[in-house]
């Protein structure tokens, strides 16, 4: 196995870009010095409003916050406008449209294969097991010298489980190409993240949000953890002010209620074992899959007419049945109690 080479992966135009210099991007902070700042560079309206200002390209502040929670340096976060920013900011930087190609692992998050096709690059599909667990060997033949990424999300969209930790360590140690790991679940689940690993595996990347445990799904942050190499590539490409300032105002904000997070998270989880305890009663519910999400999967006897039944009721689900080995599935996101229990009165009454 050769040795992993950013070098070697990165988009040879993307390599010798030349980045866009905002005019925030260029001002080295002198307010410590006995000027009055003036800023007449970024042709910005000058009365005040709270909003007329550009916001910080590189997110300081917000980032200090997040490196200090993460034990990690500043220079290894890129965020972005959602995950969904992220995920593409990483194909566009390291595959060659027509050329390269990724793997995912369906039933998956269905962005990673959009923005291949967005991006006209090849997914190469490998399917997980029945129990849902990444076939490592299938996964490695399947790689090719142009595979540039693999999509791994776990806890993983839609079915809840989270990857065996030995799968994930033998792809980060056989793959030369990156290990993209989507973490939006995490929060929820008992496994650690993967970036304490960061420092051992320079082909890894990890991706988190505030859309789901963080309770800001409206702000739209992606986060991306990674080597500062790495961290790097990815800056020259984002567009500069990707993510706004009311946006970094309101996830700083909601980094200083860590306790208020963390209960809010206890009580997701305390919920979602009660409505498993209640859905094994449900006699049309065939099978519920292991969750470590805030969703839990569930098996149907028709997926199609119990999703109809639901919605009119007032009640919107997701059906899953399209994806490989999903057939006639519903995806239900844990509510609150009151939500969770209308849910079950009504599905009840559906019997
Ligand atoms: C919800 C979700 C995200 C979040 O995407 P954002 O763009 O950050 O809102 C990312 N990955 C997976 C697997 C998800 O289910």
């Amino acid at each position: 196995m050769e040795k992993f080479n950013l070098k070697s992966l990165v988009r040879p135009s993307i390599a010798t870009l030349k980045p866009y210099s905002s005019a925030r991007d260029e001002f080295e902070d002198a307010s410590g010095s006995e000027n009055i700042m003036v800023f007449i560079d970024a042709n910005e309206n000058p009365y005040d409003n709270g909003l007329n200002r550009y916001p910080d390209p590189q997110q300081r502040k917000l980032k200090e916050l997040l490196a200090k929670q993460k034990a990690l340096g500043t220079q290894q976060i890129l965020l972005g406008n959602g995950s969904d920013e992220v995920l593409d900011l990483l194909i566009r930087a390291f595959c060659e449209p027509k050329r390269d190609s990724v793997i995912t692992l369906p039933p998956t998050y269905g962005m990673y294969d959009v923005l291949a096709n967005i991006n006209d690059i090849q997914n190469k599909e490998v399917l997980l097991s029945r129990e849902f667990k990444p076939n490592v060997d299938a996964i490695l033949d399947a790689v090719e010298a142009h595979t540039k990424i693999i999509f791994l999300c776990s806890p993983n969209n839609p079915t809840g489980n989270s990857f065996p930790e030995e799968s994930i360590f033998k792809l980060l140690e056989n793959f030369n190409g990156l290990v993209v790991i989507d973490e939006a679940y995490i929060d929820f689940s008992e496994q650690q993240s993967w970036i304490r690993n960061l420092d051992d595996f320079p082909n890894l990347v990890i991706t988190q949000t505030f859309s789901k445990a963080y309770g800001l799904a409206s702000i739209r942050l992606g986060i991306c953890y990674a080597s500062a190499e790495i961290i790097k590539i990815l800056n020259k490409i984002k567009p500069p002010y990707n993510v706004n300032g009311l946006t970094q105002e309101a996830a700083i904000k909601r980094l200083g209620k860590k306790e208020k997070v963390r209960k809010e998270i206890k009580k997701i989880i305390k919920n979602r074992g009660k409505l498993v305890n209640a859905l094994q009663k449900i006699s049309f519910i065939r099978h519920i899959y292991p969750t470590d999400a805030n969703f839990i999967l569930v098996k149907v006897d028709n997926a199609g007419e119990r999703y109809n039944q639901l919605l009119r009721k007032g009640i919107v689900t997701r059906n899953r049945s399209t994806q490989p080995l999903c057939d006639n599935t519903l995806r239900l996101t844990v509510g609150a109690a009151s939500e969770n229990d209308h849910l079950i009165k009504t599905l009840k009454a559906m019997q």
